[in-house]
């Protein structure tokens, strides 16, 4: 076999042995514990390979077994769980206002975690960079978690689309060009990547990637995005900025974007976006006033939910359906998904008032029946869902994951899907 043959065989044989270890542990982590045989009926390998996969996992203790007693007769039975023990992986969100740092265990349940407020008014990469490390830095303490336990540290910061420059910006673009300083002053192994990655990577893992294989995660809250898994793959293009599809057109010549472009889909359903079309709906509207953006959404419920609902907040979210229903469609268009969440804090403040309406949208506005047996739904990973009692937001459980990922990969156990330059 030629030189270059023989290479190809061997990668590909060793990414179906990584493909193979990836739907174990997914399958693992769906059920808790499991017995080799029930691994092999959910995943649909053959019981050699899930026996193969087990004895790579268990030398490199990322799963245990539990010995059960079957009642006295025959063997006892095993079953198998990840280790917890393993050691610790920790996510950071860098958002817009906050940093936060939460500490999982190698099982990625929540341990606990820690958040420092970042002032709009200041920024820069330095002053980043310290909120990042105070955060986790109390957090590992918060949980008793020494340094040496940490297999690794997900970083999600948002990504470099903010153009303009009369635009304040609270996390700096310039440090995407300091990663450096950040893995030093960290000093754990890190990666970083953005909050699309982190929350497609979240849905993978924890919620409709589970049962699908192409769908999409549409993050509504100051910003707007879509993580995209097509094929059972984070799709991260040539400069890892797939997805940002909140700088897509919605309308030309439109409403004026953050980014400098004009008629962006964020400019209508982002939350200031929300709140332009309150405010043009009803100019003199008290919420149309409210300086918190997140005030504002959580206040249109209230208003929705009234005895006597509040009609100008009623055409607004009408609209903003709309506009997110033919929004959704051009991703329907390109993409052609299986299924679509939405998540971060407009989803979860207004996804049933918004919902219904999106769906009926989308299906006019997709072209032919695309969208015929497509789902849309508020997705399963969010706060508190994760963990029972926990605190977890997308984002952070997403960016753990895709440390742990990169932990899995430079142990050889998977071939990462994370770029090696971030
Ligand atoms: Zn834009």
């Amino acid at each position: 076999m030629p030189r270059r043959e023989r290479a190809l065989a061997r990668r590909t044989s060793r990414d179906i042995r990584s493909e193979s270890r990836l739907d174990v542990l997914h399958a693992l982590l769906a059920a808790g514990e499991a017995s080799r045989s029930d691994l092999a009926r959910v995943t649909g390998l053959s019981t050699a390979t899930v026996a193969t996969v087990m004895g790579d996992l268990l030398s490199g203790g990322i799963v245990s077994e539990v010995r059960t007693e079957s009642g006295g007769i025959g063997r006892p039975a095993t079953t198998l769980r990840l280790n917890g023990d393993r050691g610790r992986v920790v996510g950071v969100d860098v958002a817009e206002t906050y940093v936060r740092a939460t500490v999982f265990d190698a099982a990625l349940a929540e341990l606990g975690a820690a958040e420092v407020a970042t002032d709009e008014h200041r920024g820069g990469t330095d002053y980043i960079i310290d909120a990042v490390v105070r955060a986790l830095e109390t957090a590992l303490e918060r949980v008793g978690a020494a340094r040496e336990d940490v297999l690794g540290v997900g970083v999600s910061l948002p990504g470099g689309m903010q153009r303009s420059a009369s635009v304040s910006v609270v996390v700096p673009n310039e440090i995407w060009h300091h990663l450096d300083r950040l893995r030093e002053r960290i000093g754990l192994p890190v990666v970083v990547d953005n909050p699309l990655k982190a929350i497609a990577t979240a849905e993978l893992w924890f919620g409709e990637g589970r049962r699908h294989s192409s769908m999409i995660t549409v993050n509504l809250g100051t910003g707007v995005g879509a993580g995209i898994v097509l094929e059972g793959k984070v799709l991260r293009g040539a400069q890892n900025t797939a997805g940002e599809w909140g700088h897509s057109l919605l309308a030309l010549g439109g409403r004026r974007c953050r980014c400098g472009r004009q008629g962006c889909v964020e400019a209508y359903v982002g939350v200031a976006g929300i709140q332009r079309t309150l405010a043009e709906i009803d100019p003199g509207h008290p919420l149309a006033a409210e300086p918190m953006q997140r005030e504002f959404i959580e206040a249109l419920p209230a208003a929705l939910e009234a005895p006597t609902p509040d009609r100008a907040v009623a055409e607004t979210i009408e609209r903003t359906a709309r506009y997110l229903g033919a929004s959704i469609a051009d991703l329907v268009a390109i993409i052609n998904p299986e299924m679509i969440t939405l998540t971060g804090w407009t989803a979860w403040a207004l996804g049933d008032h918004l919902v219904p309406a999106v769906r009926r949208w989308v299906r006019e506005e997709s072209p032919g029946d695309s969208a015929a047996d497509l789902a849309i739904q508020v997705s399963s990973v969010r706060k508190g869902s994760v963990t029972a009692g926990a605190d977890t937001m997308p984002v952070a459980v997403g960016i753990a994951t895709i440390a742990l990922e990169r932990f899995l990969s430079d142990v050889g156990l998977l071939t990462t899907k994370v770029p090696t330059a971030l």
